[in-house]
């Protein structure tokens, strides 16, 4: 383990299970960071998966991954959360919020206690709900916490559309906005094919574009992870790649836009409420939440997530 207490590019990972773990590989394929901390209640857990890890090295880039505590936090210019567990089966959406508090409750406040100018990157759910607690649980400014929020519905929005148009999903282009979760709105009346809105893209191209088809794309967009869950019992591949986009946004500073959960300020009349818009993030966190002229419908698809996610702040008593 280094011995020096602040390092450029170390990036700690709260909570080293599926997700944390891998998007510690992902993490170690990229090259991004010298530095890798691995953080989690089981600590032999977090012991197991540094070894298995820095195993892997020899065939990336130098990189020194270690089990660590959280005074190893000190320096690291992400730290990413991944712990709390999934959903149990039978455990209502209220309970699993109150158990992932509860644990957060524990945790933010020892990583504030050795780093107050990193970024915390929140995955754990519901994640909309664990960035505004966070937030309230660390005394960080609201720009440096940043919840994955909708970027990984937007991915397989995109990747369904793709497979749709028969287009790589990268020259895709669209918006899953809001709660991360059954709320969460499709941005229709702004997705795109090289600069041409659906309904023109079709009709030029002749295909297919009508209603019932969009609205299965928006329900296996919104329903994956429970068809996932339901096959292998967790999601992670895409959610570590999702993170990883995040932390190299961060990290080369380079404003990328991506729908991530932030602390609204008067955005379409919401505030104090975490939830997706896309976002502008660099080196700082979150530079700006964008303004985009959505129609009614996604409005009142934002004022629904808004309206769900506040009940549920309410409850916790932050
Ligand atoms: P997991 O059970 O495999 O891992 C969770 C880890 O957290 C475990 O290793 C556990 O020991 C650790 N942990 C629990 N309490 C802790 C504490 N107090 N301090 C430190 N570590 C602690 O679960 P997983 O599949 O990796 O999922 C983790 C979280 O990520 C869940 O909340 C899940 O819903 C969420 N998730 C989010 C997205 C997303 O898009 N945001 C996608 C997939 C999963």
């Amino acid at each position: 383990m280094p011995n020096q207490t602040h390092h450029s590019n170390r990036v700690a990972i709260i909570g080293a299970g599926f997700v944390g773990a891998t998007f510690g590989y992902a993490l170690v394929n990229s090259g991004l960071v010298p530095e890798i901390v691995l953080i989690d209640a089981n600590r032999s857990r977090a012991e197991g998966e540094a070894m298995d890890l820095n195993h892997a090295v020899p065939m990336h880039h130098p990189c020194q991954i270690w089990a660590g505590n959280y005074s190893d936090c000190a320096g690291a210019d992400v730290i990413v959360i991944t712990a709390g567990s999934a959903q149990k089966p039978g455990e209502t959406r209220t309970d699993l919020t109150q158990r992932n508090t509860d644990i957060f409750r524990q945790i933010i406040p020892q990583i504030a206690r050795h780093n107050s100018d990193g970024i915390l990157l929140i995955a754990s759910n519901p994640v909309d709900i664990l960035t505004y607690a966070s937030i309230k649980l660390s005394g960080f400014s609201p720009q440096q916490v940043i919840g994955s929020g909708t970027i990984l519905d937007t991915a397989r929005f995109r990747y369904l559309l793709s497979q749709h148009f028969g287009v790589d999903p990268r020259s895709v282009h669209g918006y899953m906005i809001g709660e991360h979760g059954d709320s969460e709105v499709p941005v229709w009346s702004l997705a795109n094919i090289a600069g041409m809105r659906l309904p023109a893209y079709c009709s030029a191209n002749g295909l297919e574009c009508k209603e019932p088809i969009l609205a299965e794309i928006t329900r296996q967009t919104r329903d994956a992870a429970y068809e996932i869950i339901q096959r292998k019992g967790a999601t992670y591949y895409a959610i570590a790649s999702g993170l990883l986009r995040i932390v190299e946004t961060i990290l080369r500073n380079q404003s990328t836009v991506l729908t991530v959960s932030s602390l609204l300020n008067d955005h379409f009349g919401f505030s104090d409420v975490c939830l997706s818009l896309p976002t502008i993030i660099d080196r700082g966190g979150v530079e700006r939440v964008l303004r985009l002229e959505y129609d009614d419908k996604e409005i009142e698809g934002l004022q629904r997530s808004a309206f769900i996610l506040k009940e549920l702040i309410q409850m916790l008593n932050l």
